[in-house]
C-alpha cells in the first residue's frame, strides 16, 4: 500500500506545478512531525522535586528538573513552530521570513521545514536568545 502511495505521488509531481507540490510535501512532512511530537508529556514525572532531606541529592534533583523543564520548553517551541509553519502553508505565506520578509531558501526549508526566519534573521534571533539565556543563568546564581 505504501508502495502505491509513493507511485501516486510520483505521478502528481509531474502534473502539478513545482511550487505547490513542494508545499504539499512540506505540509505532509510537518504534519508527520507534529503527530510524532504530540505524544503525551513524557517529562512530567521528572519535574516533581521531592523534599529530599539530603541537600546534595536535592541540588542534583533540581538540576535534573531544570533540564527537564528546558527540554519541555524546547519541545513546546518546536511544536509551536511546526504548527505555525502549517498555518503559513494554508495562508500562502510559507517560506517567507517573518522578520525581513525575504524568501527563505529551499535548502534551508529542506533542513528546517518549520523555519520562520531566513538564515540571517535566525542567526540574529539565536544570538538574542543566547544573551537572554546567559542572563537568566547568571541571575539564578
Ligand atoms: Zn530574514
Amino acid at each position: 500500500m505504501n508502495h502505491n502511495a509513493v507511485k501516486r505521488i510520483d505521478v502528481e509531481v509531474k502534473r502539478v506545478s513545482m511550487e505547490s507540490t513542494a508545499l504539499e510535501s512540506m505540509k505532509f512532512l510537518l504534519l508527520g512531525l507534529l503527530r510524532e511530537r504530540e505524544q503525551p508529556q513524557r517529562h512530567r514525572d521528572e519535574i516533581a522535586v521531592e523534599n529530599a532531606p539530603d541537600t546534595l541529592d536535592r541540588v542534583q534533583r533540581e538540576a535534573e528538573r531544570d533540564l527537564a523543564i528546558r527540554q519541555i520548553q524546547s519541545d513546546f517551541d518546536r511544536l509551536q513552530s511546526i504548527r505555525l509553519a502549517l498555518q503559513r502553508i494554508d495562508d500562502g505565506t510559507y517560506g517567507t521570513c517573518l522578520r525581513c520578509e525575504e524568501s527563505i531558501s529551499s535548502k534551508r526549508l529542506n533542513v528546517v521545514p518549520w523555519a520562520s526566519f531566513c538564515i540571517k534573521c535566525q542567526e540574529i534571533a539565536d544570538r538574542e536568545n543566547q544573551e537572554d539565556g546567559d542572563e537568566k543563568v547568571l541571575s539564578a546564581r
